[in-house]
C-alpha cells in the first residue's frame, strides 16, 4: 500500500504515524512546502478528553505532547470592570511548533518519509502513484479548490478581523477579556502554551477595527494598540507577532467558517482544515485535525493488501467524521460538556459575537 499526506500539518503527520505504526510495511510520504521548522501561530490547545484519545492511539506521541504541555483547569472572564473564574476545564497548552516537532519525529523514527519544501501543483500528479492520496493541505487546500465542484465547500467569512499575538506574560488561566474603547468593543483570547509564552488573539469587528485606523497601520503601530487596549492583562509585557514578512492588514485575519459536503473523491479524503475549520474561540481546530486523522487510520488498520473496497471505506470514514465536525460547535472542547457550554455562552453573549 503507498499512501501520501499532500501537506504537513497535525492532520497529515499524525495520520502517517497512525498508518505506519499499525502497517510497517507499508510505504507512506509526507509532503510539505515548507521547512520543517518553519510555522505560523503561537501555541494550541487540548482538552483533558481529546488527550485520553490520543494516549489511546499512539502512547508514545501521547507522552511525548504530556512531556512539553502546560495542564491548567480555569477560564477567567473580564467583563466591566469585573474577573469571574470558572474551574474544573482541563486544559494543556503547548507550542505548534513543538507539537509539529514531536509529530515530525515520531513519523521519521516509523519510517514515514518526510520530504519538506515542495509544493504540491496538483493532486493528480499523485492518485495515479499511490493507492491512497491524503488531502491534509489546510485551510486553503489546493486540492479541495481543484475538485471543489466534488467536495462543495460552504464557506462563510466572518466579519469579525482577528491578529494571533504571542507575549511573555505567563497567563494561569484561559483568559477572555472583553474591553470596550473610544472605537467599540475588543476581544481577547488567550492562554499560556510552554513556561515562557503565552499565546494572545485579539478580536474586533471590522467596523471598530476601521475606526481605530488599523487598516492604515504598521504591524508595530497595529501591536501598539493592542498593547494598550490590554495592557492589564500584560502588566507591561510586550506583545510579539511572528508574522514579520505579511504586511500589516494581512496579519488581521478574517476566520473562514469551512465545512464540504463532500471530503472524498476516487481515492483522494480530505482532513482537518482542508475538509472543515473550527472557530478559533473554541478552540478545537488541531483537535479535529488529528482526529480526523484517527478516524482514519482506523479505517485502513491491519489492512495487508490494497482492499478492493478502498473507495467505500474511505466514504464510511469521511462520511461518519463529517457527521461529527458538522455539529462542531457542541463537540468543541469536548472533554466535558461544562466547558463547550462556556465557551459557547461566552462567545454568544460577547459583544463582539460575529
Ligand atoms: C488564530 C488561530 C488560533 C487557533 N487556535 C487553535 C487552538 O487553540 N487549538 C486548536 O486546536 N486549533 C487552533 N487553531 C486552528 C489550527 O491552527 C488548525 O485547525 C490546524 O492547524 C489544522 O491542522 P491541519 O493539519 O488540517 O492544517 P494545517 O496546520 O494548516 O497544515 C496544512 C499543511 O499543508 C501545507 N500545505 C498547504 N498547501 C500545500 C501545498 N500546495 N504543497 C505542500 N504543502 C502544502 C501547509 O504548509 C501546512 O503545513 C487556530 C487557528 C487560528 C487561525
Amino acid at each position: 500500500m503507498k499512501i501520501v499526506c499532500l501537506g504537513g500539518g497535525p492532520a497529515g503527520l499524525y495520520f502517517s504515524i497512525l498508518a505506519k505504526k499499525a502497517n510497517p510495511d507499508w510505504n507512506v510520504t509526507v509532503i510539505e512546502r515548507n521547512r520543517a521548522d518553519a510555522t505560523f501561530g503561537w501555541g494550541v490547545v487540548f482538552s483533558d478528553k481529546t488527550m485520553d484519545g490520543f494516549r489511546e492511539a499512539d502512547p508514545e506521541t501521547h507522552c511525548a505532547i504530556t512531556r512539553a504541555f502546560r495542564h491548567w483547569d480555569d477560564i477567567d472572564v473580564f467583563f466591566k470592570g469585573a474577573k469571574t473564574t470558572s474551574g474544573g476545564h482541563g486544559f494543556c497548552g503547548i507550542a505548534r511548533i513543538k507539537l509539529l516537532q514531536i509529530l515530525q519525529q515520531r513519523a521519521a523514527g516509523l519510517g514515514v518519509n518526510l520530504i519538506f519544501e515542495t509544493e504540491v501543483k496538483d493532486p493528480d500528479d499523485y492518485t495515479s502513484h499511490y493507492d491512497l492520496v491524503v488531502a491534509s493541505d489546510g485551510v486553503s487546500s489546493p486540492t479541495r479548490r481543484k475538485y471543489e465542484d466534488v467536495f462543495r465547500p460552504n464557506v462563510q467569512v466572518r466579519t469579525n478581523r482577528f491578529i494571533w499575538l504571542g507575549t511573555r506574560k505567563k497567563l494561569d488561566a484561559f483568559t477572555f477579556d472583553f474591553r470596550e474603547t473610544e472605537w467599540g468593543w475588543f476581544n481577547l483570547h488567550a492562554y499560556r502554551f510552554d513556561e515562557d509564552w503565552s499565546t494572545f488573539i485579539v478580536e474586533t469587528p471590522e467596523k471598530n477595527w476601521l475606526r481605530a485606523g488599523l487598516d492604515r497601520m504598521d504591524l508595530s503601530a497595529s501591536i501598539a494598540l493592542c498593547e494598550s487596549i490590554f495592557a492589564e492583562r500584560l502588566d507591561g509585557n510586550r506583545l510579539v507577532s511572528n508574522a514579520r514578512h505579511s504586511s500589516s492588514s494581512a496579519v488581521w485575519l478574517k476566520f473562514k467558517r469551512i465545512l464540504c459536503e463532500k471530503w472524498h473523491h476516487n481515492n483522494i479524503v480530505l482532513i482537518g482544515d482542508a475538509a472543515h475549520t473550527a472557530h478559533f474561540a473554541i478552540g478545537s481546530g488541531t483537535k479535529l485535525a488529528m482526529e480526523d486523522a484517527m478516524a482514519l487510520a482506523r479505517v485502513f488498520r491491519r489492512m495487508k493488501a490494497i482492499p478492493a473496497n478502498r473507495c467505500s471505506a474511505i466514504r464510511r470514514s469521511a462520511s461518519s467524521r463529517r457527521s461529527n465536525c458538522k455539529t462542531q460547535p457542541a463537540i468543541a472542547w469536548s472533554g466535558s460538556k461544562t466547558s463547550s457550554a462556556t465557551f459557547i455562552s461566552i462567545r454568544r453573549s460577547s459583544p463582539i459575537a460575529s
